[in-house]
């Protein structure tokens, strides 16, 4: 069974975009490629 999960950002699901794994302050994160971005530049904590 395929496991869906949901972008922490904007709330996507994984059956829609790529989820990315991310691990910020101790706990793992799922971040869409759409918000990702953003992670990447600091604008928003993951
Ligand atoms: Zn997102």
């Amino acid at each position: 069974m395929a496991e869906v999960r949901n972008c922490t950002k904007c709330s996507t699901n994984s059956e829609n975009l790529v989820l990315l794994s991310t691990f910020h302050k101790g706990e793992e994160k799922w971040v869409c490629t759409r918000c990702f971005p953003k992670v990447i530049h600091g604008t928003v904590e993951a």
